[in-house]
């Protein structure tokens, strides 16, 4: 197209949207990229970095109680969490503006703004029109809450990271890892935490040991948890506690938290009018390229529906741009994805469960093991490493590794290399141990 004002407009200043933006620049394309809130999107402003600075600060309880059994005297400690919440603004705000001095670096036109689909082939922001030959849509997702009655007094995580003070007692509601995770942070802080999830165990997914270990740490961390079954209403009491309503009992709350999933942030996008296609769960219907039904339109991320994780919306608008202004045609494979739950302890894998595997049809052999680490022999407090290699007994194929340890996010990034370069046991087992480490029995599971 000739008449165009830019090459590519990027609705979104997110994980995937800033990386696309960022390549598509240095591949020599002219664009422009719009965001209605903070840049960084949901990742770095209300996502996986100030989680990550809140799970390290809720840490810190364990390590006081920790370190009298090295030796150590420690005087009452106090949490300001005040003082937590603005250390962790700072470093947000100081993150958000890299991201708009990297963009402004390559040369990227930014607008702070609603941008909205006109058409396949012009974007609406700031009452200006702006003609492009491609668009990308990476407008990520929103969280979304219990249909219920009462359901506008949950908070959902957007909250979470700005609450004037610690809740002395908190309902979480949904068994994903977000819910997990808060579970953990706002117990670890001080706080009485009740956690409500529908189904058997929480981390629905993961593999059934893995789950199994999660949820020892949560009991282990005081964390109370009521399954098999969610709020069918929720109110504010006289007193001002909030009340959720379950079958035949009710858990009384100073702050009622839904981590009830995400969905596509989609809304008045102007998608009809651009010819885009979503699909019955109202995320945008991609190819193995990321194009939508309008070919000159394209969306990476959460907005996909694909896999909700920051490096995989970063991959995908990589990809997008080195296929689309790059001369690389790049497919994503979705099917060997690293993940982790920040819970304490933590819990990563990569591959497949054990259940995933046999619905698969591979014949498996499990090696499995549970202990404790060497710290807290002399601490006392009870976690367990948990350890779980799925092979499969044919080919002898690493299949899946699970782990729940503190350590466990690290270790399993390193191992996922192993596991994506096709791994056998036998490989593992040629792999000399570093010891005393936890990780190291993973190559000594026989
Ligand atoms: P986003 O990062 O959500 O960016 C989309 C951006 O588009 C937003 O900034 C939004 O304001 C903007 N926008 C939307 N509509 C418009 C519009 N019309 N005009 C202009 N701008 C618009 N992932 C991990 O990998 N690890 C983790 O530990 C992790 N923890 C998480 C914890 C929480 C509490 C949450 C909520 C998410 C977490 N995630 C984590 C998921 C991760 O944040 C997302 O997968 C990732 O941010 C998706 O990137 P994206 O580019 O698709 O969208």
């Amino acid at each position: 197209m000739t008449d165009v004002d830019v090459d590519l407009f990027v609705i979104g200043g997110g994980s995937g949207g800033v990386r696309a933006a960022r390549i598509a620049a240095t591949h020599g394309a002219r664009v422009a990229i719009a965001e209605e809130h903070r840049w960084g999107g949901t990742c770095v402003i209300r996502g996986c970095v100030p989680k990550k600075l809140l799970v390290y600060a809720s840490e810190f309880a364990h390590a006081f109680d920790d370190a009298r059994g090295f030796g150590w005297e420690v005087g009452p400690v106090r949490h300001d969490w005040a003082a937590l919440i603005a250390a962790k603004d700072r470093e947000i705000a100081r993150l958000s503006g890299l991201y708009q001095g990297n963009l402004e670096r390559h040369g990227v036109v930014r607008h702070d703004g609603r941008a909205t689909l006109v058409d396949a082939h012009t974007v609406a922001i700031g009452g200006a029109r702006v003609r492009a030959g491609h668009i990308l849509i990476a407008t990520g997702g929103r969280p979304v809450r219990p249909r219920i009655p009462g359901a506008e007094l949950f908070i959902t995580s957007d909250e979470a990271f700005h609450l004037p003070t610690l809740p002395a007692r908190i309902a979480i509601v949904g068994g994903g890892y977000i819910g997990v995770e808060f579970a953990h942070i706002f117990r670890g802080l001080g706080a009485e935490v009740t956690l409500i999830h529908r189904r058997d165990r929480v981390l629905a997914g993961f593999d059934d040991d893995l789950r199994d270990a999660v949820e020892a740490g949560l009991a282990r961390a005081g964390v109370v948890v009521r399954a098999g079954g969610e709020p069918r209403a929720v109110r504010r009491a006289a007193d001002g506690a909030i009340v959720l309503e379950l079958d035949g009992a009710e858990v009384v709350a100073d702050v009622a938290m839904a981590a009830t999933g995400r969905a596509p942030h989609t809304a008045g996008l102007g998608l009809e009018a651009a010819g885009v296609a979503v699909d019955a769960r109202g995320a945008i219907a991609v190819d193995a390229w990321s194009q939508t039904s309008a070919p000159s339109v394209y969306a990476v991320g959460d907005v996909t529906g694909r896999v909700a994780l920051t490096p995989v919306a970063i991959r995908e608008g990589h990809a997008f741009a080195d296929t689309v202004f790059g001369g690389k045609a790049i497919k994503i494979d979705h099917e060997l994805i690293a993940t982790a739950v920040f819970a304490q302890p933590a819990a990563a894998a990569v591959g497949l469960s054990e259940a995933a595997a046999i619905a698969r049809g591979h014949d498996v052999q499990i090696y499995a093991t549970k202990f404790r680490p060497m710290k807290h022999t002399m601490t006392g407090r009870g976690d367990q490493v948990f350890l779980k290699l799925v092979v499969d007994r044919v080919t002898g194929v690493v299949l899946g590794v699970h782990m729940v340890a503190a350590e466990a996010p690290e270790i399993i990034q390193a191992v996922a290399i192993a596991v994506t370069m096709g791994a056998t046991k036998d490989d593992f087992d040629r792999t000399f141990a570093v010891h005393p480490t936890a990780a190291e029995e993973l190559v000594l599971l026989r």
